[in-house]
């Protein structure tokens, strides 16, 4: 069966370069990592590009509750982490970008970051891979957004003003199950004067973990299309950080993207992080989205090495598992297409 070229809406790669920086070369250029991607899987996978992600965790706390065990033994309410404060983020943001830039020049043309959706296509049609500098969480731009401007020229293009913590910007969504994403407050001042940046530099928000009232500032504010790169449908699986059906009705409306998390915690309607699962829940959540957002706004956001994904996909390219079992559903062809790689880069096409 031929191939579908997969372009994907999040990962966590370079989380993972943060955490093992004398690795990266043996995980990404010879592909001896234990995660989701590294380049020769990429490219045996079709995998065309995606959004690449700056996040920057919390610092360790030994009294925190374990997250993990948590996660694995639904209902659960996680508390949402401390800020973290704007200099202590700085230069751990700047060491991912700097990992990413570093998967640019050892690649040997393989790998390029773009900054507009004629870059993709153009980079995509030599066979290389196009990448999206996209940070999780503002913590690295300062309240008076001078860093927005430096990280726009660093080729930032698209940016979650919140991960699930707060910042001066917003409030995250803490993770729940179940639980609807309606948590608390929406954006600050200081929030608001972003979105009004970032809608005049060019950088896109990503709504993925802001909570609902936080959703509906953005939607309210910004002049672009809605996009929630990773993120999936409430009516499936009840977590605060999936996207109920209004919600979802605001980003069709908008034509905007939501990208298909394979997170089992968002993916599994008991909200178990357990890998062990069929197809039915993933194709129950493909149907709902596409039932309200229609066939353009629909693609995958994948959270590749930042969670636990269901064992018929395992890796980037178990992707193309999934697209098998999406024509075995009854997608045509060109739906799986559209879904694996074509709406993303329709979408960028226009906005970026
Ligand atoms: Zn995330």
């Amino acid at each position: 069966m031929p191939q579908f070229p997969v372009f994907d809406g999040h990962n966590d790669l370079l989380f993972q370069f943060l955490m093992n920086p004398s690795q990266r070369e043996a995980i990404w250029l010879k592909g001896q990592g234990q995660g989701h991607l590294d380049l020769p899987r990429m490219q045996k996978g079709a995998f065309v590009g995606g959004f690449f992600a700056i996040y920057v965790p919390s610092p360790h706390d030994p009294a925190a509750p374990d997250f993990e065990s948590l996660m694995n033994s639904p209902p659960y309410h996680l508390p949402l982490p401390d800020l973290i404060d704007h200099k202590a983020a700085m230069h751990i943001a700047m060491a991912e970008a700097a990992h990413l830039r570093w998967m640019e020049r050892s690649s040997a043309g393989q790998f390029k970051v773009c900054t507009s959706g004629a870059e993709i296509r153009a980079t995509i049609a030599k066979g290389a891979i196009a990448a999206v500098m996209h940070m999780e969480g503002a913590e690295a731009i300062d309240p008076a957004l001078d860093a927005l401007y430096v990280w726009h020229a660093a080729g930032l293009r698209s940016l979650g003003p919140v991960w699930s913590r707060p910042t001066v910007f917003g409030h995250g969504v803490p993770f729940k199950f179940p639980g609807d994403p309606d948590t608390g407050p929406g954006l600050t001042a200081a929030g608001k004067s972003l979105v009004k940046a970032c809608d005049d530099l060019g950088v896109l928000l990503d709504l993925s973990h802001l909570n609902e009232k936080g959703f509906d500032d953005i939607a309210r504010l910004s002049s672009q299309p809605l996009m929630a790169t990773h993120s999936n449908a409430h009516e499936v699986t009840q977590s605060t950080r999936n996207l109920t059906d209004r919600q979802l009705h605001m980003i069709a409306e908008s034509r905007g993207m939501v990208g298909l998390n394979f997170a089992t915690v968002f993916l599994r309607p008991d909200g178990r992080k357990s890998p062990d699962m069929t197809w039915d829940p993933v194709m129950r959540h493909l149907d709902h989205l596409l039932s309200i957002l229609g066939e353009e706004c629909l693609g995958f956001g994948s959270d590749f090495d930042g969670a636990t994904v269901p064992v018929g996909i395992g890796d980037v390219t178990g992707v193309q598992n999934l697209a098998a079992a999406m024509l075995e559903h009854g997608f045509g062809e060109d739906l799986v297409r559209r879904i694996a790689s074509e709406n993303w880069l329709s979408f960028l096409d226009r906005v970026l």
